[in-house]
């Protein structure tokens, strides 16, 4: 077992695992220090893959639970075995993360299991998962791609049990009678509507007037009503001073976000949802000289260059959307510019997806971006409501909305909240790709009748052809 490679990578997660795949692809020999059980990182483990394949169990449960009499399909009693649903998301996860590392494997990257910490720019000690230690050297770079960790509340003790971060709200035992849920980004409002579907009362508090801050308004508002419509209480403008133990109960002192009177409400569990933040614990990086940010985040430059020459960084640790597909991004575009290719990337063409019912995806600009950006903007929208797939399939929740430059037509941005918006997203990212125009859209022969269509009619709408509507 040799312990001298071209490249080692800090960090087995959506960043590390493909950078180090491509590594190997490309010729170099490879190592990737991991000290999970399992290969995947947080997506795998306890992000992205646990979440959305309870949202699945869950939409499918609602859906049954509320009834299919309309389309002539009668069901008798519905039962909950939450056991079972906890049971199938641990075995998709358990499928994937065996995946890596039989990915790993046929890669020839060798798997180290254990902490990593800079002893040199181009040295590591591993501190063993089995016990002892191993010191590695990598000859072309050491990529850090150690991810993030929940971010907490001052004073608020997350305990995984009755106050949990997404690590304990995937795996509850029962369902709770009251979740609140701090923070309504997407994981607050993903994992609130998980536990809402199943028959928990959610209340979501968030500090700011809005949910999803990054999201198109217009898209906010919707996504707003619906997810009230599902039976989800909002509290804006409030902010968590406390979250106290009593016996069963948990008591959670609010007060307004600009100062006012306490309040405190009861739950039962209590999810900290309020976003992540870089991790780079252990590491040793200021005494390799390098600096983070204000954020806490590694500044890189173009091909992921940190400030000391041979050491790299890579996912969640630095600057951009904190995405699973951002991650391998810039993992592969990493190893790809050590390999002497360009490694830039375009952040701007990144879709974002929040799994809620319906999804939410947007990809580029909003339109609050472009007007702050002064950028004259043409508008185009289309409900669900006109478009003949989605009023056979008996879900017409929502609209597509593209924006172009309003001289050259080029597509700025689109934000689809609906039936598999999340899948849809994607002819939008490929016309940004290639700098297409809303008039390349409205060009293109979308199949009839399928739900893309609105993708279609709303750059005509935009074009001021509009047909269905
Ligand atoms: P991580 O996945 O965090 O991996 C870093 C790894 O480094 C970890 O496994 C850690 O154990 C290891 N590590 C850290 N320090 C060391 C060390 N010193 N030595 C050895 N190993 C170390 N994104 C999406 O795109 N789509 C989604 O649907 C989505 N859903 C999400 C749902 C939830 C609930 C959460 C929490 C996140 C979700 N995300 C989603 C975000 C996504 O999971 C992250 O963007 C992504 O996992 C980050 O990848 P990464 O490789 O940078 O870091």
């Amino acid at each position: 077992m040799s312990d001298s490679f071209d490249i080692i990578v800090i960090g087995g997660g959506t960043a590390g695992y493909p950078a180090a795949i491509r590594a190997s692809q490309l010729g170099m020999s490879v190592a990737c220090i991991e000290r999970r059980p399992t290969l995947g990182g947080t997506c795998l483990n306890v992000g992205c893959i646990p979440s959305k394949a309870l949202l699945h169990s869950t939409e499918i449960f609602a859906e049954v639970s509320e009834g299919l009499e309309e389309h002539g399909i009668g069901i008798g009693g519905v039962a909950l075995n939450l056991r079972q649903m906890i049971g199938r998301k641990d075995e998709v996860v358990d499928g994937l993360t065996k995946g890596v590392e039989h990915l790993l494997k046929k890669n020839t990257v060798e798997w180290v299991k254990g902490s990593a910490r800079f002893e040199a720019s181009d040295r590591l000690a591993i501190d063993l998962v089995e016990g002892g230690t191993r010191t590695l050297t990598a000859s072309k770079g050491i990529l850090v791609a150690t991810g993030s960790d929940v971010a907490r509340l001052p004073g608020i003790d997350i305990d995984e049990e009755r106050i949990v971060s997404n690590t304990g709200a995937l795996s509850l035992n029962k369902v709770p009678e009251h979740l609140v849920v701090i923070g309504g980004g997407y994981i607050g409002l993903e994992l609130g509507c998980v536990w809402r579907r199943l028959g928990a009362k959610v209340t979501v508090i968030e500090f700011l007037e809005n949910i999803v801050p990054s999201m198109d308004r217009e898209i906010a508002r919707h996504l707003l009503k619906l997810l009230k419509q599902q039976g989800l209480d909002f509290r804006f403008e409030t902010k968590v001073t406390g979250v106290e133990k009593r016996d069963a109960d948990l008591l959670i002192s609010v007060e307004p976000a600009k100062g006012g009177a306490t309040e405190t409400l009861d739950a039962d569990v209590v999810l900290v949802a309020v976003g992540r933040k870089p991790y780079t614990e252990g590491l040793g990086l200021d005494r390799m000289g390098i600096t983070l940010d204000p954020k806490g985040r590694i500044p890189v430059e173009l091909g992921f260059k940190t400030a000391v020459s041979g050491i790299y960084a890579i996912g969640d640790v630095i600057a951009g959307p904190m995405l699973a597909h951002k991650t391998t991004l810039d993992g592969v575009r990493c190893v790809e510019g050590i390999a002497g290719r360009y490694p830039g990337v375009d952040y701007n063409t990144v879709p974002a997806v929040i799994y809620t019912s319906p999804e939410v995806a947007s990809v580029g600009k909003t339109e609050e971006e472009l007007k702050a950006a002064g950028i004259d903007y043409k508008s185009g929208t289309f409900p669900f409501l006109a478009n003949s797939r989605a009023r056979c399939n008996g879900d017409t929740r929502g609209l597509t909305k593209l924006l172009a430059d309003a001289k050259t037509d080029r597509l700025l941005g689109a934000h689809i909240i609906g039936p598999d918006a999340g899948t849809m997203i994607h002819e939008a990212v490929l016309a940004m790709e290639y700098g297409g125009t809303t008039e390349d859209i409205a060009l293109t022969t979308h199949a009839h009748p399928t739900l893309p269509e609105s993708l279609k009619e709303a750059a005509l709408v935009l074009l001021g052809q509009g047909m269905h509507i």
